[in-house]
């Protein structure tokens, strides 16, 4: 079964479509955080970030980019938030590789902050020397 987005890629559903290429689609939330809550989808259906080819990293970067300087002169929001999540835990809802842009203004409170913990530089130190030499493997 085809994912939502898919749907709205293929145009069996309707969406606010604000850009299109043959790799992205952008279109606007319909349940937005803010106004001009964006999502940048791929077309091509797949879960998540790790899940997507190198090109396809970049295609929905830049999309992302272009998309973020047109809502910034539309709206003059004071910022935006770039969120894009992978997996049940970390609220993703529909499966189909999609980033979030949220426009933000000073107090709107639109976007949940975690609290900030501690850690001992021990625990950083360590942690990051098991991180970095995985990430020598995994960019191989
Ligand atoms: P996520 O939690 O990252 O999977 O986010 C899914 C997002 O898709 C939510 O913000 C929904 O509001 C949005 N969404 C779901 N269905 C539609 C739709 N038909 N058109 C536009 N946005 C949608």
């Amino acid at each position: 079964m085809a994912s939502i987005f898919s749907r709205i890629i293929s145009g069996e559903i309707p969406a606010a479509k604000l850009y299109e290429d043959a790799q992205t689609l952008a279109f606007l939330d319909i349940n937005p955080a803010s106004r001009g809550h964006t999502l940048i989808v791929c077309k091509e259906e797949l879960p998540g970030l790790l899940d997507l080819p190198p090109e396809l990293v970049c295609a929905a970067a830049l999309t992302t980019q272009v998309v973020a300087k047109a809502l910034l002169a539309v709206l003059q929001p004071d910022g935006f938030n770039i969120i894009q999540n992978n997996g049940k835990a970390a609220g993703q809802v529909v499966f189909h590789y999609h980033v979030h842009i949220i426009p933000r203004w000073e107090g709107d409170r639109a976007v949940g902050y975690w609290r900030p913990g501690t850690a001992t530089s021990d625990d950083l130190r360590e942690l990051a020397a098991l991180i970095a030499a995985r990430v020598v493997e995994e960019s191989v």
